[in-house]
């Protein structure tokens, strides 16, 4: 993969930063770097503009309602456009908790208020009475990158989640995977996240990608648009490791 670079934009990286969600730009730098890969990292904050074609890969974190309220004005107000015109050029997005809800269409803090998003994935979000708190596994079944798009094995994503908000689907609208442990989008929908080509929204924090080294990877090769294993083994004693103990942590058998 030598000779590849991997531009990456971390939108609001001042303000969607909640648990340390900026751990997931240091892996992905990090395991570019092992594999000679290099990683531009452009952050793109409110006012600033959002190239649609500048980028492999747009990165939004969690955040308080607070930070989220300025980041969704922003967003939809200068940036809504090159969102789209990224992700329907197949551009790579992770959108985590509060990034997550702002890919949907809104984010009802309450009767009288609603944050707007910028309606990539079609998944609306309520706040409801008590915050969905605890760690979390899911059971994903990813496209292969780089080809066809033919379903990979299913794999196992451990992290941790703390929201408010309960996230209902679109009836067309897939979501990412399947609550093994924990509580998901509602509490009850036996689903986590939503995924439509490369656009990721999960409600795992944890930071999300040490714990899921091979995540970090499928996002990798999506955004690059090469085959998962075109990039190299690397040796994964620690990651896999930590992600032993997120299961365990989560109630599933360390696998
Ligand atoms: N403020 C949102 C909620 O509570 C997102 C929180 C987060 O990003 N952890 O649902």
């Amino acid at each position: 993969m030598t000779g590849r670079t991997l531009r990456v934009a971390a939108l609001y990286p001042e303000r969607l930063n909640i648990y340390a969600d900026r751990g997931n730009l240091l892996v992905l730098q990090r395991r570019c770097a092992w594999r000679g890969i290099a990683m531009e990292l452009v952050p793109v904050s409110l006012g600033d503009r959002l190239d649609p074609d500048a980028h492999d890969l747009l990165y939004l974190g969690g955040g308080q309602d607070r930070d989220q309220r300025l980041c969704a004005e922003d967003l939809v107000a200068t940036k809504r456009d090159a969102v789209h015109a990224h992700a329907a050029r197949g551009g790579a997005i992770l959108a985590v908790c509060g990034g997550y809800q702002l890919l949907g269409h809104r984010y009802a803090l309450g009767p009288d208020e609603a944050l707007p998003g910028v309606g990539l994935l079609d998944v609306s979000t309520d706040r409801g009475d008590a915050r969905l708190i605890g760690n979390v596994a899911i059971e994903v079944r990813l496209p292969r990158p780089g080809g066809d798009g033919a379903p990979m094995e299913p794999r196992v994503l451990a992290g941790f989640e703390n929201h408010g908000g309960r996230t209902v689907l679109g009836p067309d609208q897939q979501p990412l995977g399947r609550v093994l442990e924990g509580h998901g989008n509602t509490g009850t929908s036996g689903h986590e996240g939503a995924r439509s080509g490369n656009v990721v929204g999960t409600y795992l924090h944890g930071p999300l990608l040490p714990k899921n080294a091979w995540f970090a990877d499928w996002l990798v090769a999506a955004a690059l648009d090469v085959d998962p294993d075109a990039l190299g083994p690397l040796d994964d004693t620690l990651e896999d490791g930590a992600h032993r103990s997120a299961r365990r942590a989560a109630g599933l058998p360390a696998g």
